[in-house]
């Protein structure tokens, strides 16, 4: 009998092996990371200190929201993010072909099933315009602190990974890889370009 082969997708591939590399320099020089690892922790500490006031609006606004933006296209790492669950100590799981129109398997009918630290990027960073507009109204001073808050994990976040890249340029000899990861950080790791919020529905 022959011998079958399992069908991978290219997208599949380049989600891979940009995982194992971002894995594998983790793993082979611990001690240059220990930076890039105590970020990490913080921003998913100041993730989980947003989490309850954006939960606070989502549970009203989305549970009524008729065309939900959870679909499979959104539910992707950049490899920003794999940089971050990676420094973490933590793996995502290989990608999957999946029809990207329908509703994002990490999707339940409690809602997502991803603690909001960890979820892709592109979902942590979006808030439609009625969540903005009912987060907006939450009364004193909840909305403004939120938004400071959102806008010094932002700095954060510029930080680990700044801190990754001089980390991975100092103890990696190749500089092709460096190039390769900024250029695909701008990207979904095997996946189109994140969409603007704009764009997202
Ligand atoms: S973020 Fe906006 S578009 Fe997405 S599910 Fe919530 S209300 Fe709907
Ligand atoms: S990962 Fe969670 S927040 Fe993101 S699209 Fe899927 S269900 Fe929605």
């Amino acid at each position: 009998m022959g011998r079958t082969f399992k069908k991978v997708n290219s997208r599949q591939v380049r989600f891979s092996h940009t995982a194992r590399r971002i894995e594998d320099i983790f793993q082979s020089h611990r001690d240059n990371f220990g930076r890039a690892r105590d970020l990490s922790l913080k921003f998913r500490a100041g993730m989980q200190e947003i989490a309850a006031f954006i939960q606070q609006h989502t549970s009203i606004v989305c549970s009524a929201c008729r065309k939900k933006c959870c679909v499979n296209r959104h539910s992707c790492y950049t490899c920003e993010d794999l940089v971050y669950i990676y420094a973490l100590g933590l793996k995502t799981q290989e990608y999957g072909e999946r029809d990207e129109s329908r509703p994002c398997y990490f999707l339940s009918v409690s809602g997502c099933g991803l603690e909001r630290a960890l979820r892709p990027s592109g979902c942590n960073w979006y808030f439609c315009d009625r969540l903005y507009g009912s987060m907006e109204k939450a009364p004193g001073r909840a909305y403004t602190d939120f938004d400071d808050s959102l806008r010094d994990l932002t700095y954060l976040w510029m930080e680990l990974i700044n801190e990754f890249l001089a980390q991975f340029n100092a103890v990696t000899a190749q500089k092709l890889h460096i190039a390769d990861l900024k250029y695909s950080s701008h990207r979904r790791a095997g996946y189109p370009a994140p969409l603007s919020p704009r764009q997202r529905k």
